[in-house]
């Protein structure tokens, strides 16, 4: 074990000095001052509060929802041109970059994730997002289309043009922060849409410091806005707005299907990126080393706390004993602590009932038969949200180890006998999001990876999210994508332009 409390006389003086304020929400390009209810921001490696956020409803919803009206409609984004998108994103990206270190720091003692998780994989992840999206703006085209002889003695030129969907509602969760508010932030700009961001409530800090940065890269005001509260208040207004024309939500399943009901009345677009409960798959053919590490990583990377952590392991028969023994003594390995601490390998997960649901679920496998293959089964600290990390055998499929989302760093391992029985085996969930296959046999990868039902599959590789390759799922893991050139469709929309010409 590392420290569990995180050392805040080390940290950088801009940390110090974001932290100790008392934010509100960012509107119009300015940091509102702060007046009304607020929130305790809490650390969770202590669970102690050590910053305020402003607990925003309607009123600042709508304050923030007009600010992004106004600055559609001014045009003022959409008129400095696709060059001009594309440069502002640009100083953006660079300004997060030489902000980063702040950035890490605030996103560490937030959402309790380890800093060299946020350094060096989040924020510059996060920054090759931008920079692929800054590319767009000078791509977006429509076509020209051949309209045919619809009539006689008349002649039409027809095309098409790309427009932007309007203001953007986004809802993000609170496991990768400020990743997930620039994979909403850098599509939604490079189309020319203007946005309000609702953080989640329990790790906001890093939205309301991105919002800082854009306006200070030129990005004009009202174009991005961040409202802080909770999802039942300011995530619902949020939606419910009629000024609104698309909601981007990354969450749970349970508040996506709510999000699709209620923007049905108004027939919002609507993008759902949502839980997951992903199967890794290892044939004996595999470079086992590089399966057993790939499939640690998958489900313990951020504490589990990632939406396509591979949560499902199957492990072929003849190396499924040699395998899960190695997964669970490199669990065992894990240093836990805060996030602030070098060592760490494994943060606190993000608050008390995550930690309590996590440990739960796992007493509940147990006492169905799963058997525990780690060691650490529980730690005794005081005030941090800490969980060991778990690797429990079950007999089949059937419990909720297997079948829901734990979003914690828990995996089932079952084995498997050939190809047919771990396509099926990774099919049998509700839900589709990723999968990751591990095998040298070229022709075993073919064979498998269309039989997956799910939106992204990984081969020998971690599923490392790459800013051109577009993320999101199937059946309850939602619809539509993030990233890639189907990321930024989600924020265009098309216009026909038929002329008369004779
Ligand atoms: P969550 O409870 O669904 O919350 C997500 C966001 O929705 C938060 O900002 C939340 O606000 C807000 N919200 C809650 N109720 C709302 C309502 N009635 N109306 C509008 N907004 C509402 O999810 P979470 O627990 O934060 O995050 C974990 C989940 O996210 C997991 O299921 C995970 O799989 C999923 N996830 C999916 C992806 C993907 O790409 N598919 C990526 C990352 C995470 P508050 O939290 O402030 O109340
Ligand atoms: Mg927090």
């Amino acid at each position: 074990m590392a420290s569990t409390t995180n050392d805040y006389a080390g940290l950088g003086f801009a940390t110090r000095a974001f932290i100790d304020q008392s934010h509100s929400h960012f509107i119009n390009g300015i940091s509102c001052s702060s007046q009304g209810p607020s929130l305790a921001v809490l650390d969770p490696a202590s669970g102690k509060p050590f910053s305020e956020i402003a607990a925003g409803a309607e009123e600042a919803v709508n304050s923030a929802v007009m600010a992004a009206h106004v600055a559609f409609n001014a045009k003022t984004w959409r008129e400095i041109g696709p060059q001009g998108r594309e440069r502002t994103l640009l100083r953006f990206a660079e300004l997060i970059e030489a902000h980063a270190d702040t950035l890490a720091e605030i996103e560490t003692l937030d959402n309790g994730m380890p800093y060299w998780l946020a350094r060096h994989m989040v924020i510059p992840g996060a920054v090759n997002v931008l920079r692929y999206m800054a590319g767009w703006p000078t791509k977006i085209a429509g076509q020209t289309v051949d309209i045919g002889a619809p009539m006689p003695n008349a002649q039409f030129f027809g095309y098409t043009t790309r427009e932007p969907v309007g203001v953007v509602g986004a809802i993000v969760p609170w496991n990768m922060p400020l990743m997930m508010a620039i994979w909403k932030i850098a599509p939604a700009l490079a189309a020319g849409c203007t946005l309000v961001l609702k953080p989640a409530e329990d790790a906001s800090l890093t939205a309301l410091y991105l919002a800082r940065l854009a306006s200070e890269a030129g990005i004009p005001p009202g174009v991005i806005n961040v409202v802080t509260g909770r999802g039942a208040e300011a995530g619902e207004a949020l939606v419910r707005h009629p000024l609104v024309s698309k909601i981007t939500f990354t969450g749970s399943t349970r508040v996506g299907q709510h999000i699709n009901r209620i923007a049905t009345d108004s027939l919002k677009k609507v993008t759902l990126e949502l839980g997951g409960k992903s199967p890794t798959l290892i044939f004996d053919d595999a470079d086992l080393d590089k399966a057993i590490l790939g499939a640690a990583n998958s489900i313990f990377l951020n504490s589990g706390q990632i939406c396509v952590a591979g949560s499902r392991l199957y492990v072929q028969r003849g190396v499924y004993d040699q395998v899960v023994e190695a997964v669970a003594r490199h669990a065992d390995s894990l240093v836990i602590g805060a996030g602030m601490e070098a060592d760490t390998k494994l943060g606190p997960l993000i608050n008390a009932r995550q930690r309590d649901q996590v440990l739960n679920s796992v007493v509940q496998a147990r006492e169905h038969g799963a058997v525990s293959l780690t060691q650490r089964k529980t730690l005794e600290i005081d005030g941090g949200f800490y969980v060991p990390p778990v690797v429990l055998a079950v007999a089949n499929q059937g419990g909720a180890l297997v079948q829901e989302e734990i979003f914690g760093p828990v995996l089932a391992v079952l084995p498997f006998t050939d190809e047919e029985e771990a396509v099926a085996l990774a099919n049998d969930s509700a839900y589709g999001l990723a999968a990751t296959v591990w095998s040298r046999d070229i022709g075993r990868v073919h064979r498998v990876v269309p039989k997956i039902r799910c939106g992204k599959v990984s081969v020998n590789t971690e599923g490392f999210p790459y800013p051109a390759l577009p993320e999101g799922g199937c059946k309850q893991s939602g619809f539509g994508r993030d990233l890639g050139p189907a990321g930024l469709e989600g924020y265009l929309e098309t216009k026909s332009v038929l002329i008369q010409v004779v």
